[in-house]
């Protein structure tokens, strides 16, 4: 499929010209003339990547750009209209990925598109083998983060571990010597009421701070962990 790419630009010369050459390299364009109207085409459309002009009408590009990365990591190209470093700074901190100097040759541009269109889809990749996810409850295994409803949730090396494999095998009855196994390890040695010490923990830092019911117990087995939807 076509990847969309929204261009917010008032000189309607500019706009038509990279329409045209954006066609023509198989992207499906659409335009914005003013900063305001592109702001609502990306809140409403879908798009891949945005070009967005610094100087513009009704709202600037520095704004967009701000008001975008609010709901968004769409990547952002900025085209900046004089070679000011300033510019270039203000642009880069209001969250575009990239930027432009007009007048700009179109293969740099193009060439800038394809790489932002690549690291966007590899991190689209990446964030999705990161995460696993519970209803509300997100465990992001590159950070070791873990959140609820986007709040985050401090937990201690061990409790970090349970939790990661009670949710790599949500919906299992796990009994005590498995978790053991999986998150002590085989040479562990003590008591394995360990584990219930270790449920107790998370149970009072997830479930019973957000009321919700992520970690049962199943009577003289072991835990299960159940999504809440
Ligand atoms: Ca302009």
């Amino acid at each position: 499929m076509a990847e969309r790419i929204l261009v917010v630009e008032d000189e309607s010369k500019i706009a038509r010209f990279l329409e045209l050459e954006l066609r023509h390299e198989g992207y499906e364009v659409e335009i914005a003339y003013d900063g305001r109207t592109g702001l609502e085409m990306a809140q409403k459309n879908d798009v891949d990547l945005i070009i967005l002009d610094l100087m513009l009408p009704l709202m600037s590009g520095i704004e967009v750009c701000r008001r975008v990365r609010k709901f968004s990591n769409v990547p952002i190209i900025m085209l900046t209209a004089k070679d000011d470093i300033s510019d270039k700074v203000t642009g880069l901190d209001s969250g575009a990925d990239d930027y432009v100097t007009k007048p700009f040759a179109i293969e740099e541009l193009l060439a800038r598109i394809r790489v932002s269109l690549k690291r966007k889809a590899g991190s689209e990749r990446d964030s999705a083998d990161d995460r696993i996810t519970a209803g509300k409850l997100v465990l992001h295994k590159m950070q070791h983060k873990v959140t609820y409803d986007g709040e985050e949730i401090n937990l201690s090396k061990k409790e970090y571990d349970l939790l990661l494999y009670l949710m790599e095998n949500k919906g299992i009855v796990l009994d005590r010597e498995k978790l053991i196994e999986n998150v002590w390890g085989y040479d562990f040695i003590g008591d394995t009421n360990v584990t219930d010490v270790y449920i107790r923990y998370l149970r009072s830092k997830i479930d019973q701070r957000f009321g919700v019911n992520y970690i049962k117990t199943i009577r003289g087995v072991g835990y299960i962990f159940e999504s809440q939807e």
